[in-house]
C-alpha cells in the first residue's frame, strides 16, 4: 500500500513573511492529517526558514531544483549536500519550467536525479507532455523517454521507493486540469513501464498528478489507482487550498 504524497510547489512566489505565515498555516491542521504524507518545495532562500519552523513537525521539505554537480565553480547552482545541510528530503527535478526556460535536456534532468539520489535526498521526477505533444498524440512517446532516459543512467533501482510526477505542461498554472481518465492513463503507463523492468519498483513506485489540481479536483483524480497524490503549484500558496487538497487524499487513505 503507498502512502499517498501532497506536495507543494511554491516556484518563485511570496516573501520570508508569506513563506512563515503559510508554514505555519499548513502546520495548525497536521494533526488532523495522519494517513498522507505532506511536503513543500520552498525557495532555496527559505530553506533555513522551513528548517526552523518545521524541525518537529510531519512537515517534510525540499528544494525545485539542485545542482548535477558535487561542488566548486558552478556559479548560481545549489548542491545535494546543502540542501541535506538544511535537512531537505525531497528536491523537484525535470520541472517542465526548468526543462524549457533552462534549456534542461532529459539527460541533465537524469544525472540531477542521479547526484541527489546519491547524496540521500529524494528526487521528485517530473515528466510531461506539451499541448502540442499531447494533439498530436505523443504523450506516450514523450513521457517514456523523459523516463528512459532515467532509466539508461541509473538502472531501474534510481526508482526503489521513488517518485515520479506526471505533469501535463498544458496543464501547469493554466487552470486547465487533465481529466481523472486521462491523467490515470499516463499514470498507468508509466508504472507498466517501470514494472517491465521490476514489478516491486513499479508497486512502490509513488506517482503524483501535477497541473492545476485544486480543491475542487482533487479526490477525483486522487481516486484514481494509479495517483498517489499531488505536486501541486497554485494551490500550494493558499494554506487553506493546499490542507483541503491534503484532506481530500486523507479521506481516500
Ligand atoms: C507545478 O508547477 O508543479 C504545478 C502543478 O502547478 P499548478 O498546480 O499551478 O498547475
Amino acid at each position: 500500500m503507498r502512502q499517498p504524497l501532497v506536495a507543494g510547489n511554491w516556484k518563485m512566489n511570496g516573501s520570508k513573511a508569506d513563506a512563515a505565515a503559510l508554514i505555519n498555516g499548513i502546520n495548525a491542521e497536521m494533526n488532523k492529517i495522519t494517513k498522507t504524507e505532506v511536503a513543500v518545495c520552498v525557495p532555496f532562500p527559505y530553506l533555513y526558514l522551513a528548517e526552523q519552523l518545521l524541525a518537529d513537525t510531519s512537515i517534510r521539505y525540499g528544494a525545485q531544483d539542485v545542482s548535477r554537480e558535487d561542488s566548486g565553480a558552478f556559479t548560481g547552482q545549489v548542491s545535494a549536500a546543502m540542501l541535506l545541510d538544511f535537512g531537505c528530503h525531497y528536491a523537484i527535478v525535470g520541472h517542465s519550467e526548468r526543462r524549457m526556460f533552462n534549456a534542461e535536456s532529459d539527460v541533465i534532468v537524469a544525472r540531477k536525479f542521479m547526484q541527489a539520489k546519491k547524496l540521500g535526498l529524494t528526487p521528485i521526477f517530473c515528466v510531461g507532455e506539451s499541448l502540442e505533444e499531447r494533439e498530436g498524440g505523443q504523450t506516450e512517446t514523450v513521457v517514456a523517454r523523459q523516463l528512459d532516459a532515467l532509466l539508461e543512467l541509473g538502472g531501474i533501482d534510481a526508482l526503489a521507493n521513488g517518485v515520479i510526477a506526471y505533469e501535463p505542461v498544458w496543464a501547469i498554472g493554466t487552470g486547465v486540469t487533465a481529466t481523472p481518465e486521462q491523467a490515470q492513463e499516463v499514470h498507468a503507463f508509466l508504472r507498466h513501464r517501470v514494472a517491465a523492468n521490476s514489478a516491486e519498483v513499479a508497486t512502490g513506485l509513488r506517482i503524483l498528478y501535477g497541473g492545476s489540481m485544486k480543491p475542487s479536483n482533487a479526490q477525483e483524480l486522487i481516486r484514481q489507482p494509479d495517483i498517489d497524490g499531488g505536486l501541486i503549484g497554485g494551490a500550494a500558496l493558499k494554506a487553506s487550498d493546499f490542507l483541503a487538497i491534503c484532506h481530500a487524499s486523507e479521506a481516500l487513505a
